[in-house]
């Protein structure tokens, strides 16, 4: 591939991933040669900065310019897709155009070629003259190879053996040991379409067949594939996959899967499918894991990544078919910094590379739903588990009609179906989201309740770090002995349950029974994740109390009982202002219950509720999804909410409570007229304060029809306020704080 297209003009336009509102004109020296897409070094005020030439045009200049001060020619030009693509989506979420720019540089090392890195292997020559060092180090190698590996770092070596580096040194100029340079970023082993795959059931080879016929199609066509839960929707998806491997040698496919589904059994699912592991992409990885995938990625090479919504950002040259899995899923929308919703971006990335894209789910998003009644989306669906896997049996424990009893949290109902499961021998499921022991801390002396200092919001009791944290920012602190609030020593006491509070009266009730806690306390490192979900697949663990990070993803087949402990918790949503906070409900309770009985015993599961005749718990118990659809839909519409109208939230933080009102007012002054917009606040945020900032926040609502970021954007630049106050514009919010 040559990186220089047409040599043209003088002048190189140069979008730098800083937050600033245009391109920056530079002076091309009379002897580099630049085009579009090429990575260059330029001047910005006293230092130099990466960016990327976005437009090349015909000199003179009508001002002197700085001048381009180096192209990096070992770095992969930027395709013209992507450069597209991060002007839509500057565009349509309201941002500076080097912010999303910035996204698609997450990893600088990848502009360098990779290094070669360098290791010691036993060698065919004389091992010289035999010191008990360098038998130290003969022995440690022996060790080494007894592992099954052939390659270590000289310093491993060293260290392993306890000897200093000169002696490896001197045995490899003796030819005892051999030194090897290897490529650090080596491709990823091609994907074979022909691998291992199930006998597929009629639905299934019906739905696999229309997603192969989208990829062949080799255009923008949009596909929702419906099915319940453990129906296998990923098998259909991995023929549509295997349809791009096969028929465009060339092409390459993205699957994007929430973050915490992203775990090694998954993978392990595309390499048995496939016979090889896929790139992978997500914010777990090192630097040097994130620079071989990024370089594979945009040299062509890397066929399949699995990734996080962060991988729509990736240089894909040709990419032909994305993926989006559990596409209702809350973490595609990112709503810190550059505020978007991936599922919709993996949309526009797909029509602007006019790639077929597959949005799968069991309980997909109203908005989802919307665009296939429209004809906008084709509509796939998948009715049944195959084999004898079931749906699981979904009934309601009425808190109200059945309480648990005092200091305790599992209603009669539910420790009757526990104690069944536990005497067959079969593995439970407690889900509750909710990460420590108490998700409030009072003072029973006072009453007061314990909130983070610069944070309206609650601490957590955590009992296994013995910490109270705030679970919005990460603040920590240790729990007093005296209440600030009165002095009363001994009084703070901690108030309803998390995980593990639960997790301690499931072992005081069944005292046989291996219970074990999984939250991203306790499974915080991919390790850790890795040893629960295995210890729970060897049927190790009895019951487990988990949070959403149980909920996804996983297939533990003797798990037949799940119960939802406290299942109205996310239907008080963001304090009551949370348009989806039903939804979210409805498609959560699913999922979790979905775990239950996806191999050959049948799985039932419990929601303990307070609101029985909620019609999210209503819907779930009835197993009538689409009835529950309907009525959203019937609210939304008449709301104007989306996708019947589009939503856009604006948050305006100051660090004084007065700066904020102020300048939430100007703003709102600032408004331009237009037709189908109605502007709702300011109010105080549901979270007012936020790291020391006082919050306000209005929401804008328009007719579909209406250009919302368009608007947004006019709005935004009219308005001079004071460069101490921020101003966040979430299109198509999804967090209501
Ligand atoms: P979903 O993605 O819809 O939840 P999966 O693709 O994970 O469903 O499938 C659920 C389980 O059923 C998996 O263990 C999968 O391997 C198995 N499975 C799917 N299709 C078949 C089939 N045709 N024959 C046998 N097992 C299947």
């Amino acid at each position: 591939m040559s990186l220089f297209d047409e040599p043209t003009g003088k002048i190189a336009s140069v979008l730098l991933p800083k937050p600033l509102p245009e391109p920056f004109d530079y002076a091309i020296p009379a002897d580099m040669q630049l085009a579009p897409g090429m990575f260059v070094r330029v001047p910005l005020g006293p230092r130099s900065v990466t960016g990327v030439v976005w437009a090349v045009k015909p000199g003179p200049p009508k001002r002197p310019l700085k001048a381009v001060e180096a192209l990096i020619a070992t770095a992969p030009s930027m395709p013209g897709v992507l450069r597209d693509f991060v002007d839509r989506v500057a565009r349509y979420v309201v941002s500076p155009p080097g912010n999303v720019l910035a996204m698609c540089m997450r990893s600088r090392e990848a502009l360098l070629p990779s290094p070669v890195e360098k290791f010691i292997t036993r060698g065919q020559g004389e091992t010289g003259r035999m010191t008990p060092a360098r038998l130290k180090v003969m022995d440690a190698l022996t060790g080494i190879e007894g592992q099954g590996a052939h390659l270590v770092t000289a310093a491993d070596l060293a260290r392993l053996a306890d000897v200093s580096a000169g002696v490896v040194k001197g045995l490899v100029d003796a030819g005892g040991l051999r030194q090897v340079e290897l490529d650090a970023d080596p491709p990823f082993d091609a994907p074979n379409p022909e691998g291992e795959g199930f006998e597929l059931t009629a639905d299934q080879l019906a739905a696999a067949q229309t997603l192969r016929d989208s990829v062949k199609a080799r255009d923008f066509r949009p596909v929702l594939l419906d099915g319940i839960t453990g129906s296998g929707k990923t098998e259909v998806y991995f023929e549509a996959i295997a349809e791009v491997l096969r028929g465009q040698p060339e092409g390459q496919i993205l699957v994007l899967l929430p973050e915490i589904a992203l775990t090694q059994a998954v993978r392990e699912r595309f390499a048995r499918r496939f016979g090889a592991m896929p790139a992978e992409w997500h914010s777990n990885m090192s630097a040097k894991e994130r620079r071989r995938t990024w370089r594979e990625v945009a040299f062509g090479r890397a066929r399949i990544v699995v990734g996080a919504r962060s991988a729509l950002f990736l240089p894909f040259p040709r990419l032909r078919l994305i993926v989006v899995d559990e596409e209702h899923d809350g973490s595609y929308k990112q709503d810190e910094g550059v505020c978007y919703q991936g599922r919709d971006l993996a949309v526009m990335r797909a029509q602007l590379g006019k790639a077929a894209v597959v949005l799968a789910s069991a309980t997909p998003s109203l908005e989802t739903v919307a665009n296939a009644h429209a004809g906008r989306y084709g509509r796939v669906v998948l009715k049944a588990r195959p084999g004898v896997a079931v749906l699981p049996d979904i009934s309601i424990a009425n808190m109200r009609e059945t309480p648990p009893d005092k200091d305790s949290w599992l209603s009669p109902p539910l420790v009757k179906a526990l104690e069944e499961n536990i005497a067959s021998g079969e593995q439970s499921l407690l889900y509750l989201n909710r990460r420590g022991y108490a998700p409030l801390v009072i003072c029973k002396s006072c009453g007061e309740r314990l909130k983070a200092p610069d944070t309206e919001s609650w601490l957590t009791e955590h009992r296994y770090s013995n910490m109270l944290v705030c679970h919005l920012t990460g603040y920590m602190m240790k729990k007093p002995e005296h209440c600030p609030h009165c002095g009363a020593k001994d009084a703070l006491t901690g108030v309803g349950p998390g995980v593990e509070r639960l997790a301690e009266e499931a072992r005081a009730r069944f005292s046989t029974a291996r219970v074990e806690v999984f939250s991203s306390d306790t499974a915080g490192s991919p390790e850790a994740l890795a040893d629960i979900v295995a210890r729970m697949e060897q049927g190790e663990i009895d019951i487990l109390i988990g949070t959403q990070i149980a909920a996804k993803g996983h297939n533990f087949p003797r798990l037949t009982l799940v119960g939802a402990v406290d299942a109205d918790a996310g239907l008080k949503g963001a304090q009551g202002s949370d348009l989806r906070a039903g939804e979210r409900t409805f498609q959560l309770l699913s999922q979790v219950s979905g775990r239950a009985g996806r191999a050959d015993r049948p799985g039932r599961a419990i929601i303990q509720t307070w609101a029985p005749d909620s019609p999210a718990i209503h819907a779930l118990a009835a197993g009538d999804r689409d009835a529950f659809m309907e009525l959203e839909m019937g609210n939304r519409e008449m709301m104007g909410l989306p996708p019947y109208g589009r939503l856009a939230a604006v948050v305006i933080a100051a660090e004084h409570s007065m700066a904020a009102d102020e300048a939430a007012n100007s703003f709102v002054a600032g408004a331009p007229n237009a037709e189908g917009v109605e502007i709702w606040g300011p109010a105080p945020a549901p979270i007012a304060v936020l790291r020391g900032r006082h919050r306000r926040r209005l929401l804008v609502r328009t007719e579909r029809g209406v250009d919302l970021s368009g608007y947004m954007a006019v709005w935004r630049k009219r308005v001079k306020l004071s460069a101490s106050v921020r101003v966040t514009i979430d299109i198509e919010p999804y967090s209501f704080m």
